[in-house]
């Protein structure tokens, strides 16, 4: 017969979003346990590979700059808790032609939210970050000061340990293997145990929508993938700058930034849909051959000081939306099962604060921005 533990909220789910929801319930007093089926910083789910790109001015959907601007003031909290950078701040780059969605997109964001970006010609861009030498000349560019790079692994790991502090009770290395809710309460089952809590955070990643089903979730192989200057070249990120832009002669996106040091450089192909669903307990972890010869074509196209041939590839699990935006609020009828996940690809950079807006609906407080585009019940 399993044990029974009674808390206010169980997370589940310790990743970029889940590590965050505990902290920030922990640090209102609540009595908070979050579990894992690993440990903090792992690379199994769609949170590993040393770097994720950080912007405000977001093309994605313009409600997101509050999060990303709440996001940025917790993840300072966090370096200044764990005493490390987790984000550096440096700016970045959006590149591609008048009209297109990565300008349109990143624009619309910037004047609804008046923040500060600066649109360049080709020539100003060469300046600005001299390893985006290879700009179509009718392209332009938007500099989003605000943006950088985050370091995943150790941001989640501060997280969880800042959680920890604040007094959550953190359990790894063990499935949760259902979730019930009903009128009273929520049971979460555990190979040993049962936890009964007032409410839920399912923060699960790629792994979701096994545990709730009502969303429509697709995870998805991806393989990221990091390149090494030519000979005698520089491709520090100082030169080649955060980005998202097209490829020059194509309407191919590519994301990615420069060297880090001690580091590669790191370059992924655009990844919208419509995708194939793989299950993220049997992802396909081998690199295959000639896999990576499509996203090598475009770099050896596009940056003068990248070798094009990868020095590193590593596969990653994103999960995606319908509409390729996030899921976070109650899911069902009772409000005490709430969702925090449906990264599509650009959620890392949110996840300090999309970890707030779950842990404000697990606690009944009004949320720190408008968030209904974000409603888990929005798909039907
Ligand atoms: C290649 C790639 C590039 C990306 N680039 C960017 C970027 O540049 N910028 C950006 O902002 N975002 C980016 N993203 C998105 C982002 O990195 C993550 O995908 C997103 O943060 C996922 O966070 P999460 O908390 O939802 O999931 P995860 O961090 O994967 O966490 C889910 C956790 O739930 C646990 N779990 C699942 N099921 C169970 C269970 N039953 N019991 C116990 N534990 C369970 C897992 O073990 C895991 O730790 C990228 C994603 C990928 C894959």
């Amino acid at each position: 017969m399993a044990g029974e533990q009674t808390t206010d909220v169980v997370v589940v789910g310790l990743g970029a979003i889940g590590s965050n929801a505990t902290w920030r319930l922990a640090q209102r007093g609540l009595r908070v346990i979050g579990i894992d089926q690993h440990e903090p910083g792992h690379p199994w789910g769609g949170s590993h590979g040393r770097t994720r790109l950080f912007r405000v001015a977001c093309l994605e959907h313009p409600g997101l700059v509050p999060i990303a601007q709440r996001a940025r003031e917790l993840w300072r909290e966090l370096s200044a808790l764990s005493g490390q950078e987790l984000l550096l701040e440096t700016g970045g780059i959006m590149i591609g032609p008048p009209g297109s969605r990565i300008i349109e997109g990143t624009l619309t964001a910037a004047r609804e939210h008046d923040l500060p970006v600066e649109q360049l010609t080709p020539e100003q861009i060469a300046e600005r970050a001299p390893g985006h030498a290879r700009v179509d000349p009718g392209d332009i560019g938007v500099w989003d000061p605000d943006a950088g790079v985050l370091r995943p692994e150790a941001a989640i790991v501060a997280a969880a340990e800042a959680a920890r502090a604040a007094g959550a009770e953190l359990i790894t290395g063990q499935r949760v293997q259902s979730i019930e809710a009903d009128s009273d309460g929520v049971t979460v089952r555990l190979a040993d145990r049962d936890v009964r809590a007032d409410r839920v955070v399912v923060a699960a990643g790629p792994w979701l929508a096994k545990l709730v089903p009502s969303i429509p979730l697709t995870p998805h192989r991806y393989v990221m993938t990091w390149f090494r200057a030519r000979d005698g070249h520089d491709a520090s990120l100082d030169r080649l700058k955060v980005f998202i832009r097209s490829a020059p002669g194509s309407d191919e996106w590519m994301w990615g930034h420069g060297a880090l040091p001690g580091d590669l450089a790191k370059v992924g192909d655009e990844f919208d849909g419509p995708f194939e669903a793989d299950d993220p307990d049997a992802i396909d972890r081998e690199i295959h051959p000639g896999e990576t010869d499509h996203i090598a074509g475009l770099v050896g196209a596009t940056f003068k000081d990248l070798e094009p041939e990868p020095a590193e590839q590593v596969t990653c699990i994103m999960a995606h939306t319908p509409d390729g935006q996030f899921v976070v609020g109650p899911s069902d009828d009772t409000g005490r099962l709430i969702v925090a996940g449906g990264c599509s690809g650009h959620s890392f950079k949110h996840a300090s604060a999309l970890g707030e807006l779950a842990a404000q609906w697990a606690h009944g407080e009004e949320l720190f921005t408008e968030a209904s585009f974000l409603d888990p019940r929005r798909f039907g």
